[in-house]
């Protein structure tokens, strides 16, 4: 038998179309297209304005590939983390972090990540594969839940900040976006949405050319190419000069400032050169510096700088008129802190 489509693949004129080759009214292809969405159902059997012939009609032809939270941590910060089941039960990660005035919704776009950055977890997780634009919509729909449920207003703020490389997934990241912002599914402002890339080029510029109103953050930890290289290979396939190219390209065209996400280690990037070469670095485009705490991971060897050389950069950038943010860590006491995302409770 041929495998069931998961509809959620399908636009809404396709499902219109489906509806109108089987002598169907096209506008219950609307009305389905609304519970998928809007309404984030999980089955056909929600779609309750749709007749029981048609639901059986829909099951014959498709399913609905929705993911499962399967298990939920909390944090003693409020910080929550969810493991995702897919419909191939692989797993991904995603977590929700409250603040008095705003929740933040860190999601995943890849089950695992093909990059192998040193210091973050999930790159011990190979690649597998990359989510749908519905799983990643999904995980948002989600925490949007938990976000009524636990603190009573709506979700926020959305970070790509979960598992694997957005710019690798780039057309379902591209899609989920589009559908998280539409009218038709969250009606999020996309100016609350941060997509993170470890700086592919050659994407950047692409994202540039469409349009796009979500924000970029760059995970930079050195603005000197052989230190950065020897943390994150990508650096050896395009440098930091193909990275600014493209970051300026960008800044042409969005006019947006743009975020780099900086963790200070020591002995790693934590002398005063590493400061002045990302001062020199930050002078080229319009940025934000974020500190980022580091979180230990079991395996390797990167500790966190001392609190004087943070002071240093600190001084420095802001003497020399950067923007410079510290982000404190949530949620590290259940492994959902950035670079912590691993599927550890899967593995036991
Ligand atoms: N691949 C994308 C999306 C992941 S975002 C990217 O690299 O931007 C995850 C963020 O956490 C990145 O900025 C990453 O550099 C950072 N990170 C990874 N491991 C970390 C760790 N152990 N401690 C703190 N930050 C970490």
């Amino acid at each position: 038998m041929q495998e069931k489509k998961d509809i959620r693949a399908l636009s809404k004129a396709a499902i219109c179309d489906f509806f109108e080759t089987q002598g169907e009214k096209a506008f219950r292809g609307k009305q389905v297209y609304e519970w998928l969405w809007k309404k984030n159902a999980h089955s056909f059997d929600e779609m309750t304005n749709i007749s029981k012939k048609l639901i059986v009609l829909l099951k014959t032809h498709f399913v609905i590939n929705h993911i499962a939270v399967d298990k939920i941590q909390k944090s003693k910060d409020g910080t929550i983390k969810n493991a995702v089941k897919l419909y191939d039960d692989l797993v991904v990660e995603s977590v929700m972090i409250p603040t008095p005035s705003r929740t933040t919704a860190c999601i995943s776009s890849q089950v695992g990540c093909s990059l192998a950055c040193e210091f973050c977890a999930t790159a011990l997780l190979k690649r597998q594969r990359n989510l749908t634009a519905s799983e990643i919509y999904d995980q948002v729909a989600a925490i949007n839940k938990e976000s009524l449920l636990y603190h009573g207003h709506k979700l926020s703020n959305i970070v790509y900040m979960g598992m694997g490389e957005p710019l690798l997934n780039y057309a379902n990241v591209m899609e989920s976006i589009k559908m998280i912002t539409s009218e038709e599914g969250l009606g999020m402002s996309p100016r609350r949405i941060t997509l993170s890339t470890v700086g592919l080029p050659k994407m950047i510029k692409k994202m540039a050319d469409e349009d796009v109103r979500f924000n970029l953050a760059v995970s930079l930890h050195s603005a000197i190419d052989s230190i950065r290289s020897k943390m994150m290979p990508i650096n050896d396939v395009s440098n930091l000069e193909d990275l600014m190219d493209a970051l300026q390209y960008w800044h042409v065209k969005t006019g947006n400032r743009i975020t780099f996400e900086y963790v200070v280690w020591k002995g790693i990037n934590d002398t005063r050169k590493d400061v002045d070469a990302l001062i020199k670095y930050c002078k080229r485009v319009p940025v934000k510096v974020n500190l980022i705490e580091y979180n230990a991971i079991d395996s390797n060897d990167f500790v966190q700088a001392d609190k004087e050389a943070i002071a240093m950069y600190i001084n420095l950038l802001e003497a020399n008129n950067v923007i410079v943010n510290v982000r404190r860590s949530r949620g590290k006491d259940i492994d959902a802190a950035c670079g912590q995302l691993a599927n550890k409770e899967e593995k036991v």
